[in-house]
């Protein structure tokens, strides 16, 4: 923002006064301002010019009055002490620690308002007669004096209190304020300064000539169109400059960033600022000291430590990160991935893997056996603060990544919060390592962020963080009947009435619609063109125009010529038809890659030639993955014939008086085969015995199924065939073949979930497997007796398919009404598919990889590449489904 200092502000200065103004911002933008005015003077050197906050005034008054030698608590300190006095006073909060500091938050509010509005409550003679949460609250507010006193501190809140009789009685001749910003001026406000001496509002500025109020359909297209008009104004004149005011600034930083990003020109991230910073946990230089700092004495969430392999800061060098990443791949596509990890296991695990970098496990390990040494007692919070340094420095010496000016600040600022926390200690209290990070942590979530301002043309903030800014144009967004004037809560800790009388915030909608009036009023004052607007519908309601906005204009349609870019698709569309053959015939993927290919081309093609695939993160509870892999191996167990399993129906039938004795043999000794990654270390014992009980009752079952059939044999299990379909060579696995009675062959495939042969429909078959294992794995396709899904599932186990003669080779006494006998196998539905599995084959070959999902709502919901394809860009899809279903032996 580089709009020119006001000359009536910069004769204030010149005479001897001060500017004081509502925000910190506001200050910082009046001062670049006079620093521009006097470079454009060609003057060399100039006296800083007097421009603070309100914060800062009373702290610099409090400071000159030399009042008293009591320490100004920070605000953690002042929440420390709080979050002490609650966990005295009450009960079972005491024992948790972030409702503590919740409550804490809550008291310091309260004691805030109290000191602002109505001082006269700070003496506990005027809270008799306070009940239920205000009497505690007025408890806690007691004890909380008598520590300050006893600790002679003091809270910034009650500062400009305290100063008051000061000033009133101090004769020294102060500089005369200008107050610029201010929507209205709180009690204990008014009477500092009054104490003060001379003082003013500076002169409101002409009202905009020109402001319109616009209704778009949805939050979307009000961003939009925002974000379109900012372009056109500034492409008029680029020395231009925006402020774009929101309530949501926080709640919709995201999409504001991408409509910008989008519509502004030069589309860069330098053309716009927000000037509400992020929490300091949220910045990434910051959050990595923190993760690596918990990783040394807590178990990390897995996707927290992809997030450090993948943004470098666990590493100092790019051969480092690059190897730490690499090792993350490996433990996934071993399937050994949890929802987290302690730095030993994950470098026990991942080491056996891949080698890891030797400079770095050695760093690791030893930090973690200092900490280890050191956290086991506690400490004072400036020795916690000075370890955390020397620690960081173990882990990662010196990196070669250099420092972006932002990151530079930000590691400033996670300095600071090292020395708020180390402030601690003014209690004299030792604290446990993880009370530190704990106290770290929340300091941090507390610690707003943002880079310093570099003059963006446009300017995102808040309605009150705009106090003060002057702009060639204001846009405020989101201006509906429920939001403007703002709907707030009183504060619980308050009697009500008690907030209404002393005019507190959010106590009175009257009053609360004479603030917003006040403010909207200022904002008309701070630019030339003021546009207002607000979505007719937001989340899932319907929104009506705010009261407020349509006394200043009356309410228009976005979709005008005033907004081309919402009128006119700028996109230019082309179809995209060049393809790349496959030169190797050879592919690796069995009969997925034709399944694949036949679910979505591009799937395909992404999947087997470009090897993309999902990132799947680990869960706490089996997934479906690993159910489906138990499913397989037991039943590829239990038919491998002689000496420990089945080979034929006869075997089957002897066993039946023990079956389930026979299938728990089974289960319990391949379980811990099965489930890779030790999951007993870390999956409760209990959940385990239930899912082995569990697929023991399964397997059961689908074996009493099993043993009603007419007579058969097993011929193969997961036998490897190898195969060519057009040129394609692959190589198939069946999970399982039978010899039936008449000698024809019976390939099944086993399946948890729900799938029916409607699946093997041509031309857009949903699974291929079976079919092409029927056309092209057997010699002849007169010897073909059936295909079926064995549906392994509770109490609904069956075969799905279609045989020559199920009456006479699968089940006795099948009914005609039965599916498998109204739809008997035939050579028509051979031919036919093997048509379908032939043109697959050529397609992948010849390199087909159009987007085109053969059930978009299914089939993308169930693929990880929306990244890839941008589908999602372009359609909306539900939640994804979560469906038990098995890995399939060739997949
Ligand atoms: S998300 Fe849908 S369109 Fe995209 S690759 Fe997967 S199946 Fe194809």
């Amino acid at each position: 923002m580089s709009l020119p200092l006001s000359p009536a502000y910069d004769a204030w200065l010149s005479n001897g006064g001060t500017i004081v103004t509502a925000s910190d911002r506001a200050a910082r933008n009046l001062r670049n301002a006079f620093s521009r005015q006097r470079l454009s003077e060609r003057v060399q050197a100039w006296p800083t010019p007097d421009i603070l906050d309100w914060t800062a005034l009373v702290l610099r008054a409090w400071s000159d009055c030399a009042l008293d030698d009591r320490m100004v608590l920070n605000r953690a300190q002042e929440e420390f002490l709080w979050a002490g006095i609650v966990a005295d006073h009450s009960g079972l909060t005491a024992f948790l620690p972030e409702a503590r500091h919740r409550l804490a938050q809550e008291a310091m509010q309260a004691y805030a308002l109290l000191s602002n509005f109505s001082p006269r409550h700070l003496d506990s003679s005027a809270r008799k007669g306070w009940t239920l949460d205000k009497a505690a609250f007025s408890a806690w507010l007691t004890a909380f004096d008598a520590i300050c006193r006893a600790r002679n501190a003091v809270s910034p809140g009650r500062t400009a209190l305290e100063i008051v009789p000061r000033l009133a009685t101090d004769a020294t001749v102060r500089p005369p304020l200008l107050l610029v910003g201010f929507d209205r001026l709180q009690p204990t406000q008014k009477a500092f300064l009054e104490a003060w001496g001379p003082w003013r509002f500076a002169d409101a500025a002409e009202p905009a000539r020109t402001a319109q109020y616009w209704s778009a359909s949805d939050g979307l297209q009000e961003l939009e169109g925002c974000a379109s008009w900012c372009s056109h104004f500034l492409q008029d004149d680029p020395t231009r400059s925006v402020l774009i005011v929101s309530q949501e600034v926080a709640e919709r930083r995201g999409e504001m960033e991408r409509a910008f990003l989008e519509h502004l020109p030069g589309a860069s991230s330098t053309a716009y600022e927000f000037s509400l910073g992020i929490p300091l946990d949220e910045s990434p230089a910051p959050k990595a000291n923190l993760l690596m700092l918990r990783w040394l004495t807590e178990p990390l969430e897995e996707t927290a430590i992809d997030w450090l392999f993948s943004t470098g800061y666990a590493s100092q060098a790019q051969a480092e990160k690059l190897a730490l990443q690499a090792a993350m791949r490996s433990l996934r596509d071993a399937g050994l991935q949890r929802p987290n990890w302690t730095l030993a296991k994950w470098i026990q695990m991942a080491s056996r893997k891949t080698p890891l970098p030797s400079e770095w496990t050695q760093r690791m390990q030893t930090a973690e056996r200092r900490c280890a040494e050191l956290a086991s007692v506690s400490r004072q919070p400036s020795e916690w603060s000075e370890w955390t340094v020397s620690l960081q420095r173990e882990m990662r010496p010196q990196g070669d990544h250099a420092l972006s000016s932002a990151e530079f600040q930000a590691m400033r600022r996670w300095d600071e919060a090292l020395d708020t926390c180390a402030s601690l200690g003014f209690s004299g209290a030792r604290i446990s390592w993880r009370e530190f990070l704990a106290t770290l942590s929340r300091v941090m979530k507390e610690t707003l962020f943002s880079p310093e301002s570099e003059d963006a043309p446009v300017l995102i903030t808040g309605p009150s963080e705009a106090a003060g800014l002057h702009a060639d144009a204001i846009w405020f967004l989101g201006v509906n009947e429920n939001s403007w004037p703002p709907t707030g809560k009183a504060h619980p800790f308050l009697p009500l009435q008690l907030q209404k009388d002393a005019g507190m915030p959010h106590a009175d909608a009257l009053q609360e619609w004479t603030l917003a009036e006040a403010m909207t009023a200022r904002l008309m004052a701070s630019a030339p063109i003021v546009q207002f607007s607000f979505a007719r519908r937001s989340e899932a309601a319907e929104q009506r125009p705010s009261g407020i906005a349509l006394k200043i204009a009356p309410l228009q349609s976005m979709l005008s010529a005033r907004f081309p870019a919402l009128v006119q698709d700028q996109t230019l569309s082309f179809r995209d038809a060049a393809r790349i053959p496959l030169t190797a015939e050879e592919a690796a993927g069995g009969a997925r890659i034709l399944t694949t290919q036949s679910q979505c081309a591009f799937k395909a093609f992404a999947t087997y030639r470009l090897g993309a695939r999902g990132w799947n993160g680990g869960q706490p509870f089996l997934n479906h993955l690993q159910r489906g892999e138990l499913v397989h191996a037991v039943l590829r167990s239990i038919w491998s014939g002689p000496p420990n399993g089945l080979l034929n129906s006869e075997d089957l039938q002897k066993r039946l008086p023990e079956l389930e004795t026979f299938v728990s043999s089974h289960v319990h000794r391949l379980v811990p085969h099965i489930l890779r990654g030790n999951v007993e270390d870390w999956m409760p014992a209990r959940y385990l015995d239930l899912e082995r009980t569990r697929l023991t009752q399964l397997m059961t079952e689908w074996l009493e199924y099993e043993s009603a059939r007419m007579p058969f044999t097993v011929a193969g299990v997961e036998e490897p065939r190898p195969v060519s379909v057009a040129g394609l060579s692959l190589n198939l696995r069946m999970d399982r073949v039978d010899r039936l009675s008449d000698g024809s062959a019976f390939v099944m495939d086993y399946k948890t979930g729900e799938i029916s042969p409607t699946e093997w429909r041509a031309p857009r078959p949903g699974d291929v497997q079976l079919p092409l294992y029927a056309t092209f794995a057997l010699p002849d396709q007169k010897l073909v007796g059936g295909l079926a899904f064995a549906l392994v599932r509770a109490g609904k186990a069956k075969y799905a398919g279609h045989f020559t003669h199920p009456g006479e080779t699968l089940f006795a006494g099948l009914r005609s009404s039965d599916a498998l006998i109204k739809s008997p196998l035939t050579l028509a539905m051979l031919d036919e598919w093997r048509h379908c599995i032939e043109q697959l084959a050529v397609d992948y070959l010849g390199g087909r990889a159009d987007v085109d999902p053969r059930k978009e709502m299914d089939t993308c919901r169930r693929c990880d590449l929306q990244a890839l394809c941008r589908i999602r860009e372009n359609r909306s899809l539900g939640d994804e489904v979560a469906e038990e279903d098995e890995v399939s032996p060739d997949a």
